[in-house]
């Protein structure tokens, strides 16, 4: 565990702090699920992304990104010390200080969630004293307006996601409401991805005729690429999470761009080839 690994896309660094990864029945994640099909595709998801045993492999990691002079944290994962949906808290990683190897987190100037999903929010807080407070007290943490929103208007009892991960944001006066195509750097901008979640944002990343694009969870698994049409159980909209993943494709395939998947395992980034009529991801070494 643990493990980083980095990427530069002309000025820019990108680095991935792993908090876990976690071997599922395809199934249990990915909707519309055609066994044969998938079958036909394990050649190249193994080893990386499918295990021997045939059980899909998710990671959960934050990406650290560097552009000019800021410190940007995209999606921080699950967090330690609280309850999480189906039983898997509380957690008690090494992340933090994983994290710290890369940079101190009081020098974080931004927080980026992707959406606002247990998964994505986690170490947004940290448990002190008894109380959740914010780990990155220095840093503007940015939530897509339309996101905020969506999930604002519907508040749910128990949501553990918000009591967790984003009203003790709110609570110390440090979130910033974005449209979907903010800017945060010359660099760095928000490109709009939703289905997933009404608001949910992907991250594109341009320098020195480089480019790279973070994907958040409009595709969960290298396997989606192939087969856009299978969905994600937790999609919120799911018709329109299918059309997200066919324009993705259909803008990032064959192209020189390094897609940098947010639960990619393995290689996390490379690029969507397509190979005898059908698309692969070819993970970059
Ligand atoms: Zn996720």
């Amino acid at each position: 565990m643990g493990e980083q690994k980095s990427w530069r896309i002309g000025d820019v660094k990108i680095t991935r702090v792993l908090e876990q990864v976690a071997p599922l029945p395809p199934e249990g994640l990915i909707a519309n699920i055609d066994p044969a099909r998938l079958a036909e595709h394990r050649s190249w998801l193994q080893p990386h992304f499918m295990n021997e045993a045939g059980q899909i492999l998710l990671s959960i990691h934050a990406l650290v990104v560097e552009s000019g002079g800021r410190r940007i944290v995209v999606d921080t994962c699950m967090g330690n010390d609280r309850p999480l949906p189906r039983d898997m808290g509380p957690l008690s990683t090494a992340f933090l200080e994983e994290l710290t190897q890369v940079v101190a987190r009081e020098d974080v100037d931004t927080v980026l969630c992707t959406h606002l999903h247990f998964d994505h929010v986690g170490w947004n807080t940290m448990l002190v004293d008894g109380a959740f407070v914010p780990t990155f007290p220095n840093a503007r943490y940015l939530f897509a307006r339309e996101e905020y929103e969506h999930w604002t208007k519907s508040p749910e009892d128990e949501n553990i996601v918000f009591q967790y991960g984003v009203d003790p944001i709110v609570a110390a006066g440090l979130h910033t409401l974005v449209e979907s195509d903010h800017r945060l750097t010359d660099e760095v901008r928000l490109e709009p991805t939703p289905g997933h979640t009404p608001g949910h944002v992907s991250v594109v990343i341009e320098s020195r005729g480089e480019r790279a694009v973070i994907t958040g969870d409009m595709v969960h698994h290298p396997v989606q690429l192939a087969e856009p049409h299978w969905g994600s159980h937790p999609d919120t909209l799911p018709e329109r999470a299918i059309e997200t993943r066919r324009d993705f494709v259909a803008r990032y395939g064959d192209q020189p761009v390094l897609v940098i998947g947010t639960h990619f395992a393995g290689p996390t980034a490379g690029h969507i080839v397509r190979e005898g009529g059908s698309c692969r991801f070819r993970g970059a070494s």
